[in-house]
């Protein structure tokens, strides 16, 4: 990758600000999933073993009014990664102003200091301001102002354009670098998509068509096979005159999902048959389909010869991308089609595999298989945006080697 990388940066004796992803879990004031604060530790790290002073920003939830701030405050966070990395941590309420500045001005080498909530920034005196989300130019220079060198290590908000990502590496032209966590996503998700070894099977899933026309359209081009699973399908059914009962479909998009048939031959791999449903609800009716579903009748999740016929299509697959559940997994009874699919990737040790998105990355890690896969992204969004083939502000704004 032809980007700066955190080792390429100077670190000894330097105010290194880094972005990072702690948008994690926080219930009555404690951190619940930290996998996001333990994917960042590599990075931080490196720094503080090199001498640099580690000051650290991240958002954690959606900021509009002034009441959302006290249940956002990054405190909890700043006590968790203390424990994980086994230092003091200071934590600074604010966001900007003199106690930020004596704080970060009073660091000594190898100190770790993470700064308030970005999106406290947000909301100023009552109002939505967005000075984070909006990348107001102003904050982001700021908040350059306040550091020697820039490490963006928050791969899950890359697809954004903030003042934390994009506002402080474009003020910091040419010392703006890549974390580890970004350089591993980037490589993983680059080679897939730009260099993947063949056969290369992305499999999507997840409810709506409309969410991932982008990718398809990508993937097209540069996929052996696109399965296709979850709500999504059946939207394609509908393309192709398969009756749906009740079904999830976005009427809007039957035209597209024609066109994207049309264009995608054999490419494109629907399921044959449905577990289908009398009603939305994990103890509904249900049974197996094949083909058409009656009125009064939803699918909700693939079935087992779609199972199979998937497995096969991936069996000798050397690289797969996975996003998106291939029917309701929030219920257990309609979850089986995500996890056989989890489970059968965990077994393609052979294969270069990776999985995005909030459902998959569950299940994997419900089936205890994610040490199997060669990765899992820490961004739902930002890897979508990456599978379109589309630019990453975020990455974007990383100065070049
Ligand atoms: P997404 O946010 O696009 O990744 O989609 C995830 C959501 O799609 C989950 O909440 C699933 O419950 C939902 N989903 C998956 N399959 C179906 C289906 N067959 N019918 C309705 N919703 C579905």
């Amino acid at each position: 990758m032809a980007k700066l990388t955190v080792e390429d940066l100077p670190l000894e004796g330097k105010k290194v600000l880094m972005r990072v992803d702690f948008n994690v879990p926080i219930k009555d004031g404690v951190v619940g999933d930290d996998n996001r604060i333990v994917a960042a530790l590599p990075t931080i790290k490196y720094v503080i073993d090199h001498g640099g002073r580690a000051v650290l920003f991240s958002h954690l939830g959606r900021i509009k009014k002034e009441e959302d701030k006290p249940g956002l405050s990054m405190r909890p966070v700043a006590e968790r990664l203390s424990n994980l990395i086994n230092k003091p941590v200071t934590f600074v309420p604010v966001t900007e102003g003199k106690q930020l500045e004596d704080a970060i001005d009073n660091m000594k080498n190898g100190e770790i200091l993470l700064v308030q909530n970005t999106r406290y920034e947000d909301v100023k005196d009552g109002e939505y301001v967005k000075r984070e989300s909006g990348n107001d130019p102003e904050l982001g220079k700021y908040w350059a102002s306040l550091g020697d060198v820039f490490v963006n290590d928050a791969f899950g908000t890359a697809h954004r354009k903030h003042a934390s990502n994009v506002g402080i590496a474009t003020n910091m032209p040419g010392k703006a670098a890549a974390g580890y966590l970004m350089e591993k996503e980037i490589k993983f998700l680059g080679d897939a998509v730009d260099n993947p070894e063949r056969p290369f099977v992305a499999i999507l899933g997840g409810a709506k068509v409309s969410d991932k026309i982008g990718v398809i359209d990508n993937l097209l081009e540069k996929a052996d096979k696109i399965i296709i699973g979850g709500g999504m399908a059946y939207t394609f059914y509908a393309a192709k005159g398969i009756k749906i009962g009740n079904s999830l479909v976005e009427k809007d998009k039957i035209d597209v999902a024609k066109q994207i048939l049309d264009k995608a031959g054999d490419k494109l791999v629907l399921p044959i048959d449905n577990v289908v449903a009398d009603k939305f609800n994990n103890d509904a009716d249900s049974k197996v389909v094949e083909g058409d579903i009656d009125d009064g009748w939803m699918a909700l999740d693939i079935g087992p010869k779609t199972v199979k016929l998937y497995e096969d299509v991936l069996k000798d697959a050397k690289t797969v991308v996975w996003n998106g559940p291939m029917g309701v997994f929030e219920m257990p009874n309609f979850a089986k089609g995500t996890l056989e699919i989890g489970k059968f990737l965990g077994t393609l040790t052979d294969a270069t595999t990776i999985v995005g998105g909030g459902d998959s990355t569950a299940a994997v890690k419900e089936l205890g298989v994610a040490d199997k896969l060669t990765h899992i992204s820490t961004g739902g969004g930002a890897s979508l945006t990456y599978l379109e083939g589309q630019e990453l502000p975020g990455i974007a704004a990383i100065s070049e080697k």
